[in-house]
């Protein structure tokens, strides 16, 4: 919200009241970055963290407010290249430390007055929606934003009125599991609930399962953050279609998208849920003299040099950050490198083509499953003269439990089915042939309710074939009627609202492997579409 000087005096930042209308994000510099990078070469400083040496913007290193080296380039397994410009002190003596007291006692007064603006907004907010609110949350990643949130949060509301919520991907960076027992630690002394929500599905298996994320594809969000918080707090409101709001630590200058949410959202993340963006507008400048001023307990990945705490693999990342996490936590990461090499499709490639594939992010731009080497496309459905044939491999049972989300399910035979859809009985047909199942659909014409009850059959199929319970379609649920718990069971208090449906692509599995793109192409007679 505010601008800031660089201060000689402490070698700190020094807050003013002008506004700032775009933020460089400064971040302080601890020795454990400066060593990871190389610095060590060049600089003299003593290898003890209790206080930063300088700061940084993005790749521009300053010290004592001079700009004294800059950063370039690098990936997981490709070091940075260092430019030093000047030197921090003259004749190499040793680097001061940033005299964090006296910049905390510089920015009490602008602090506090943020502060206290910050905290009547919760409360306002709190007040303004309690009513309509089955549960208020800290939305907590462990990072330095959530932790700011925390604190605002905790000193704007009661704390018997909100509960702390970590969302563990389980592909979080060891510091942050530390992190997370400390503030787990602190609620539990402050009064304050700490959940911790956790998809059943472990790294490794869905990695497996669905293939590395890559930028389009990004499951894991759906999979390890959304759905197991979702699923959470449903348990915990004993409400399936509970109403939430989350306080968050998202700010505006960390992307443009993020500029533009307002304070309090409604379905902009999850539908039905309340989002409040409590430090929308402080800037980094202004969380890092908070953090100092309140000794709030930092991440220490931020002082090994990651500007963010998140995954330790992720799409979505890229330059010196991958290197650092690689430095940092080299087991955890290469695991999951290791991961996009076993599922490539890239079978020809060399270990060092591989490796080269994995350093210039090639593997963040898949689109399919093409690009992996069990990209699989099980069924066909084709069109022929406005009637729908569907073709499927290993047509398993779980499709007749899919079924019942459409409308009422009723058995004939082994090789006839109606399904009840918008007042209609529709007939469904199985047949062998091949060792295909081949399924039509005798009553079904071109209607617009005929193509659309095709359509959901469809999706039907799609999950059968493709689904690993991944939990993403039971979160959608807002009835409480898909049971994972023990394969798969659609309970009979299902509305057929076919919300479990409107999931990209149907699964989120099938999204991510199917070898086709989509698209239609003529055969003979007839129309031939891959979905
Ligand atoms: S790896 Fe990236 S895209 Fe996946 S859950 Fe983590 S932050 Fe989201
Ligand atoms: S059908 Fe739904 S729950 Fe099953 S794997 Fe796909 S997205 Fe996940
Ligand atoms: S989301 Fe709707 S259609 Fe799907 S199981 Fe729940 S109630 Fe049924």
């Amino acid at each position: 919200m505010y601008s800031y000087n660089w201060d000689a005096e402490t070698g700190g930042i020094i807050l003013n009241s002008s506004p700032l209308n775009f933020s460089k994000e400064p971040r302080p510099v601890y020795y454990k970055e400066l060593d990871i990078l190389g610095f060590d070469q060049y600089w003299n400083y003593e290898k003890n963290d209790a206080y930063p040496y300088m700061w940084a913007e993005a790749n521009n290193y300053y010290y004592r407010g001079k700009l004294v080296a800059k950063t370039k380039g690098g990936s997981y397994y490709t070091r940075p290249e260092l430019i030093v410009l000047e030197e921090p002190e003259l004749h190499n003596a040793p680097l001061r430390y940033i005299d964090i007291p006296a910049m905390v006692e510089k920015n009490r007064g602008i602090i506090e007055k943020l502060v206290q603006e910050t905290i009547k907004k919760i409360y306002n907010t709190y007040v303004e929606y309690k009513e309509r609110i089955d549960v208020f949350y800290v939305a907590f990643s462990g990072g330095k934003d959530s932790v700011v949130a925390l604190s605002l949060v905790s000193r704007a509301l009661p704390h018997n009125m909100f509960k702390v919520l970590f969302g563990d991907t389980g592909m979080e960076f060891p510091d942050t599991y530390k992190e997370m027992k400390s503030i787990q630690e602190l609620c539990q002394r402050e009064g304050i609930d700490f959940l911790r929500a956790k998809s059943k599905l472990d790294v490794d298996n869905s990695w497996n399962l669905f293939g590395p994320p890559a930028v389009t594809l990004r499951w894991c969000c759906s999979v390890h953050k959304t759905s197991p918080q979702v699923m959470l707090l449903q348990e915990l409101t004993g409400n399936q279609g509970f109403t939430g709001m989350a306080f968050t630590g998202i700010r505006g200058d960390e992307s443009v998208s993020r500029s533009e949410y307002d304070s309090v959202n409604y379905g902009e993340k999850h539908r039905g849920q309340y989002s409040c963006h409590p430090i929308l507008e402080w800037n980094s400048a202004e969380l890092y003299a908070y953090i100092y001023q309140e000794k709030l307990i930092l991440n220490e990945s931020y002082k090994k040099g990651n500007s963010r705490a998140g995954c330790l693999v992720c799409p979505m990342s890229s330059g010196k950050h991958e290197f650092l996490k690689a430095q940092c936590y080299p087991d955890q990461v290469h695991f999951l490198l290791d991961k996009i090499k076993a599922t490539s499709g890239k079978s020809s490639f060399t270990s060092i083509e591989m490796d080269k594939f994995v350093d210039d992010g090639n593997w963040k731009t898949r689109k399919t499953g093409r690009e992996l080497n069990f990209g699989q496309d099980k069924h066909v459905v084709e069109t022929d003269k406005g009637k729908t044939i569907i073709t499927v491999q290993h047509l398993n049972e779980r499709w007749k439990e899919w079924a019942k989300t459409i409308g009422e399910f009723i058995c004939l035979s082994d090789s006839d089915y109606t399904i009840d859809f918008r007042e209609k009985a529709y007939s469904v047909h199985l047949e062998q042939k091949n060792g295909n199942t081949i399924i039509t659909f005798p009553n079904c014409g071109t209607a617009k309710d005929d193509i659309k009850f095709v359509s959901l059959f469809r999706s039907v199929i799609i999950k059968s074939i493709y689904c690993v319970n991944c939990g993403v379609c039971a979160a959608n649920c807002s009835t409480g009627c898909i049971d994972m718990s023990q394969g798969l069971k659609i309970s009979d208090k299902c509305v057929h609202c076919h919300q479990c449906h409107n999931i990209h692509e149907h699964c989120l599995r099938y999204n991510s492997i199917r070898n086709k793109v989509g698209g239609e192409k003529k055969m003979k007679a007839f129309y031939f579409f891959i979905y």
